[in-house]
């Protein structure tokens, strides 16, 4: 039982909202420290474990009680969005919220239902449609053993551990049926009805729903369906897939909620616009023209993948085998069902989700103008006749990050005293590239002090992590090192730090080993690199490649300035972004549809150094970090050996050189420039709240308000 005094810290422990407002982490922070650590910031389960005593010195603490306060009119301001961006300016130009739709979301890391950067954006959307005051509501799925851990064996195998989530001590709700029990939908999946169980997350005033197939309805083999994410086998793929997208709009109905418009993230949410087609030949009795007209006029898709084999594409037998029965619900027949997952363009077999999604939605868009371009080839066939630039409309809306997530609070307390003014919010005003211009008023001294700061924080984490590690004897010392217990605060710190994946060349800057050897060992200005991230279960390629890297961490010829973080994930993503010097980026040309990292790195002051590939592409600016390689290599041998060569020589002759040009107090006074000129050209642009403001100005409300343009 909480004091009467304090009694809503429930109610804000279990509303995400938290989790990016920083005094609101205070709070919990000076509640109890230690176990605010332990428990891994997770108020939840630090409410359920705390001492009454501790609660009861809280509610009599007038310092403690003031900061609560302010806290929760701060929190219900927030929640009644009177005032918000979108209230001020829109008023009800949606009469229904938003509804959006994606297989991930990566919130919080009490919630682990999410592998990678696809989640990370649609847990920024999310978070910043709150913050603009924006109508919108959220589906996905609950898995309760999420994506897997990551553990390192000593010959550099990748061991996947599984857990499963404690649902007390995470901040979800269920949504109960009137008669209380847990079943609010079904779905039919061939010969199966499955019963769909809802979980409530809140993130302020956005609701995000997420279903689950383990209710006590369902007979115990169905009951793991949506345990995992991203599962390899095909045809429990199809029917997670089926579950989100016809499960998810009938729980919507259930629960009374009326979208103006809807948003699919990414082709795994797809079948979403075929169950509304349903609901209107059915319901509505129209036909299916009729309906489809009606469903692309409020839905839009957004593509994540510029390369074919990244698309979700199912064999036509198992499409047959579970539509078999729906298509008729939709007045078409075998063929025409079909044909709306073909794809003409990319000469693909089978049933294409992209494509699906394409055909009804009305508007879609790429995620970078670089991803755009290459994605109006690739599907310029689903539209025959039209040149390409008329094919995929709506061209691009590039993604942002969100900057109260992402950026360090001690770099945010550094931006608000010199960037901020009394006059605006820091945070509202934070995409107004005038308020930006002011970066260059942090002294030097000052910004490069946090910066070290972080830098320490992050080599204490490692350190922390290795140290726990070798006390729980399973690993050797060898691996110790390989953890980065040897890595230095003063010293170059690049990072790597991304999904293990072919395209994304992990290994690339071992291309010539002993000239990175001489780099890293070098006696003055020597270098140091962090690797991190995972590879996919199934890929044993990539898995390889991961191996190579760790190989090079356990090399004593690198002097223990090579470090593999194990477990890559949204918690450590922070420490790593806050806390280098440099971001490496090295995707394959024109694969990496966008890339996120690289604008979290940025907005902390950590240089971006990468080929000139999605965001980069219109990210870079000639101060604002660098651009490695070029696109005029013939095969992968020599793109490889191009960039690599190109890398090196950057490194050798101006990144080295100019962070170690330091005055006698050590501030590298070139580096900073550089940096300041980083965070001025990258924050306002590429900060989540102009993407939402975007994807609300040039999509939703003209998605409200018009009949779709035809095709
Ligand atoms: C930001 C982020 C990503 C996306 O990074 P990319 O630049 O797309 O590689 C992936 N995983 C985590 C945990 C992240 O925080």
């Amino acid at each position: 039982m909480l004091p009467e005094r304090i009694c809503r810290l429930d109610e804000l422990a279990s509303n995400l909202w938290w989790s990016w407002h920083p005094q609101a982490r205070e709070l919990f922070r000076r509640l109890d420290y230690p176990m605010w650590r332990i428990t891994g910031h997770n108020p939840v389960k630090q409410l359920r474990e705390i001492e009454p005593a501790k609660l009861e010195a809280a509610a009599a603490d007038p310092r403690f009680t003031s900061m609560y306060d302010s806290v929760m009119a701060h929190f219900d301001t927030d929640m009644a969005a009177s005032n918000s961006w979108f209230t001020t300016r829109y008023g009800e130009a949606l009469p229904g919220p938003v509804a959006y739709f994606s297989a991930e979301y990566a919130i919080h890391n009490s919630l682990p239902i999410y592998a990678g950067g696809l989640g990370v954006l649609a847990g920024d959307l999310c978070k910043e449609a709150c913050d603009l005051g924006l109508p919108f509501v959220a589906v996905g799925f609950m898995y309760p053993q999420g994506y897997f851990h990551q553990h390192i064996s000593a010959d550099g195998r990748q061991v996947e551990l599984y857990r499963q989530l404690d649902f007390d001590e995470a901040p979800v709700n269920p949504i109960l049926a009137p008669d209380g029990s847990r079943s609010l939908v079904q779905v039919q999946l061939d010969d199966k009805t499955l019963h769909i169980g809802v979980w409530q997350v809140r993130l302020g005033s956005v609701n995000l729903y997420l279903l689950d197939t383990n209710v006590e309805e369902n007979p115990p083999a169905c009951r793991e369906l949506t345990a995992r994410l991203y599962i390899a086998e095909r045809e429990q793929r199809i029917q997670q897939e089926m579950l989100l997208g016809i499960g998810g709009v009938r729980v919507l109905r259930v629960m009374g909620i009326s979208p103006s418009v809807w948003h699919a993230n990414e082709g795994h949410t797809a079948f979403m616009m075929l169950e509304r087609i349903r609901e209107e030949v059915q319901d509505n009795k129209v036909t299916f023209t009729e309906a489809v007209e009606r469903v692309r006029a409020n839905t839009i898709f957004t593509t994540h993948t510029p390369v074919p084999a990244g698309h979700d594409v199912f064999r036509g037998e198992l499409v047959e085998r579970y539509f078999g029965d729906y298509w008729p619900s939709l007045g078409l027949d075998r063929q025409t069902f079909l044909g709306l997952g073909r794809d003409d363009g990319a000469g693909g077999q089978g049933f294409n989700m992209s494509a699906l999604a394409l055909r009804l939605s009305g508007r879609h868009n790429a995620v970078s103008k670089l991803h755009s371009e290459v994605s109006r080839r690739m599907w310029q066939g689903l539209w025959p006749g039209t040149r390409a630039e008329e094919g995929l409309r709506s061209t691009y809306v590039t993604n942002g990050v969100h900057m109260p997530t992402w950026v360090a609070p001690e770099m945010l307390r550094l931006y608000q005293k010199y960037v901020g003014d009394d006059s605006r919010d820091l945070m509202e005003a934070q995409d107004d590239p005038e308020l930006w211009q002011r970066i260059l008023q942090i002294p030097d001294e000052e910004f490069w002090q946090v910066h070290q700061l972080l830098k320490r924080k992050l080599m204490g984490i490692m350190h922390e992590r290795a140290q726990q590690r070798w006390a729980d004897g399973d690993i050797s010392a060898e691996q110790v090192v390989a953890m980065g217990t040897l890595l230095h605060p003063e010293v170059l710190t690049i990072a790597f730090v991304r999904r293990f994946t072919e395209y994304k060349r992990p290994a690339l800057i071992f291309h010539d080993v002993e000239r990175l050897k001489r780099l890293v060992r070098h006696p003055l200005q020597p270098v140091q690199i962090i690797f991190a991230g995972k590879s996919h279960p199934a890929d044993t390629a990539s898995k390889d490649l991961l191996q190579r890297v760790y190989t090079m961490a356990k090399d004593r010829g690198f002097r223990g300035r090579i470090a593999f973080v194990e477990d890559y994930d949204m918690h450590m993503a922070h420490y790593l972004v806050q806390g280098v010097d440099v971001w490496l980026n090295v995707p394959r040309r024109l694969q990496e549809a966008c890339g996120t990292s690289g604008m979290k790195a940025s907005m902390n002051g950590v240089l971006h150094l990468s080929v000139p590939d999605g965001w980069w592409h219109e990210g870079y600016n000639g101060a604002n970090g660098w651009v490695v390689g070029s696109d005029s290599a013939a095969d992968v041998a020599e793109e490889d050996r191009a960039d690599a060569e190109a890398l090196y020589s950057l490194l050798e002759n101006e990144i080295v050189p100019l962070y170690y040009a330091m005055d006698r107090s050590g501030v590298p006074h070139g580096w900073v420039s550089m940096v300041k000129e980083a965070i001025r050209s990258v924050m306002p642009v590429f900060c989540a709240r102009r993407m939402v403001k975007e994807y609300t100005e040039r999509m939703y409300i003209p998605a409200a308000r018009s009949p779709v343009p035809t095709p």
